[in-house]
């Protein structure tokens, strides 16, 4: 019946399009309403917010994306089949129409009431979440969104905004002007420069040129459901490992939960190609792969997520604490979690600023392992996530070359990851080994790096250069209200005891001592890397995030 774009997905047809039983849809009645149709009546559309739910008892709907040559067929849902994919969970603007093609009889649930039955049916839930899921990794891999990106592989900001697209599980259509002649003389016609690619078309409509990935996400309306007058039980800062499990912990236990992400869900181990240590994920598990679980997770409880915004300040002398955005707006909640995590330190280096995006990366995914592919790399950097890249990109370069500054791989890398590097013939290790020159026109073509023991240079023709050197938390924006140590790392519970760390701070307000991942401020957690004294696992990150929502409760409590 369908014309589903992607059969690489386990049984679509039943897993993917399943057909209610009389007695799921005899349960389904009671939230909705009964909805007599037309042929040819359209019921929603690309664009819509707070789309119902649908349930199909007789007749047939089609549903379908329009596109430049008109509409592509995705799929028809016949008696016992039901609409929706992710964007029923999330609350973000819909990608579809949905038109019937013969008059019949729908159940019809509101997108509240629908979101109430999720929480409460479990049966029901699995069904629907697994259906959604397979929806929309279908509509990714055919490249069926409400977006065409249309780039170039020299240009950093495409390289950017692909990124941010396919981490937040966006699917897209890409158009690679290096191949497409054809678009490439669309451009020319409407004028459009260099400097304006990559060119984005939202909604069919709208060109954005060049956009930073906030303009990208607020016009595709990734934020549309979010109301930013309410006060928060809890606003949670950062949705990396720790703010995803406070998410999924606290709306699940009833608490109303925003999360605020300055670019992607997923945080550093979204930039991991594969974690092999979490528990439960024996074959190991892709950090884009753990972030895109957690999030449905978090949003099937109820949880908000806002992307593409940063918080740039904490008003905290005042309750309820406010947390100010980039865009100048501001949102208030009775507790704030802090899971900002830590951000790519960047070494000292000529020129590095000039090829990133061009030959210089901070994430070894598989966008960049295709970049590279049947090409030598390096991957600089000693510790776990440098070993992590080196073995990743193994698989698709030619040769890897990690060059680390010390005499030896971190003592903090684990063992099964050391064996893995030097077993490997395809990686080739150098200790005391730095980068000190980078030379391209437009693009990064030679690298030169000197050994330190022997005061050797060596100048090479390699284009690819993935940094990897570890990370330091972004905390400037706190400093004045949350006691931090030398580093930057936000201090909590007992280590506080004596201290206020590095620059002023408000006095502890209460008789009580802060609780364990409290900071110096009642009411305001951190959790995962961020935190002095964190120990860099998702593990652990994951338990912190479930603990704060604990404390949380206890603080909301005592208001
Ligand atoms: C390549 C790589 C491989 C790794 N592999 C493993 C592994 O195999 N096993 C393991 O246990 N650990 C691994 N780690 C470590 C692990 O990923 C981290 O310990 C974990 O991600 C920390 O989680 P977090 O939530 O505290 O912070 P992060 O993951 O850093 O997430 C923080 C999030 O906050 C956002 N953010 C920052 N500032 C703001 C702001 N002002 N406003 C809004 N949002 C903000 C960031 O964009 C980010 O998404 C790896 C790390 C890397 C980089």
């Amino acid at each position: 019946m369908s014309t589903w774009p992607v059969p690489s997905v386990p049984d679509p047809r039943t897993q993917a399009f399943p057909v209610l039983t009389a007695v799921q849809i005899g349960r389904l009645r009671s939230w909705g309403k009964l909805r007599k149709v037309k042929p040819g009546e359209v019921l929603f559309q690309p664009g819509d917010t707070d789309v119902p739910f649908f349930v199909v008892l007789s007749g047939n709907m089609e549903i379908v994306q329009p596109d430049i040559t008109g509409e592509r067929a995705i799929v028809m849902h016949g008696p016992g089949e039901f609409t929706g994919e992710l964007t029923m969970i999330s609350g973000q603007r819909c990608l579809v129409r949905a038109r019937m093609t013969e008059a019949g009889e729908l159940i019809e649930i509101s997108a509240d009431d629908f979101r109430s039955l999720v929480a409460r049916d479990a049966e029901l839930s699995e069904i629907f979440m697994r259906a959604f899921i397979l929806r929309r990794l279908a509509l990714i891999t055919a490249g069926y969104g409400d977006a065409i990106l249309m780039g170039s592989r020299h240009s950093a900001n495409t390289l950017r905004l692909r990124e941010f697209l396919s981490r937040n599980a966006y699917p897209y259509t890409y158009v690679d002007l290096d191949q497409d002649k054809t678009s490439q003389e669309l451009l020319d016609r409407f004028a459009v420069e260099l400097e304006d690619v990559p060119v984005v078309i939202c909604h069919g409509s709208t060109v954005l040129r060049n956009p930073s990935p906030q303009q990208l996400a607020d016009c595709l309306g990734f934020n549309v459901n979010i109301d930013t007058s309410q006060v928060r039980d809890v606003i949670i800062v950062g949705a990396g490992p720790s703010g995803l499990a406070a998410a999924v912990y606290a709306a699940s236990e009833g608490l109303d939960a925003l999360v605020i992400e300055n670019n992607a869900p997923g945080g550093q181990a979204g930039s991991s190609s594969k974690i092999e240590n979490y528990l439960g994920f024996p074959t190991g598990v892709s950090g884009q792969e753990l972030a895109a679980r957690a999030i449905a997770q978090a949003q099937k409880f109820g949880a908000k997520m806002m992307v593409g915004h940063g918080v740039v300040r904490l008003n905290c002398g005042r309750r309820p604490y406010q947390v100010v955005l980039d865009n100048d707006s501001a949102v208030a909640a009775r507790a704030i979690i802090i899971s900002t995590g830590a951000q790519y330190n960047k070494p000292r280096i000529e020129n590095l600023k000039k090829f990133e995006g061009q030959g210089i990366y901070y994430g070894a995914t598989y966008i960049e392992s295709q970049l590279c592919e049947n090409e030598d790399v390096i991957v600089v950097g000693g510790g776990n996530s440098a070993g992590q890249a080196a073995v990743f990109l193994s698989q698709t370069a030619r040769k890897v070359y990690m060059l680390v500054r010390s005499q030896s791989l971190s003592e903090t890398m684990s063992r099964y990851l050391i064996q893995r590097i030097t077993e490997n013939p395809a990686i080739e290790l150098h200790y005391n080994t730095e980068i000190v020159g980078l030379e391209g026109d437009t693009r990064l073509e030679q690298v030169a790096w000197r050994n330190s023991a022997t005061g050797e240079t060596s100048t090479h023709a390699i284009r690819h250069v993935f940094i990897m050197t570890g990370a330091s938390p972004g905390t400037a924006w706190l400093k004045g209200c949350l006691a931090l140590d030398d580093k930057g790392f936000i201090l909590t519970g007992r280590d506080l005891d004596g201290t206020n760390g590095t620059a002023p701070v408000p006095a502890w307000p209460l008789s009580r001592r802060p609780q364990m991942l409290e900071t110096s401020l009642p009411g305001v957690f951190a959790v995962g890397d961020v935190r002095s004294g964190n120990v860099k696992r998702v593990a652990s990150a994951v338990g912190e995030g479930a603990i704060a929502v604990h404390l949380v409760h206890r603080t909301l409590a005592e208001m």
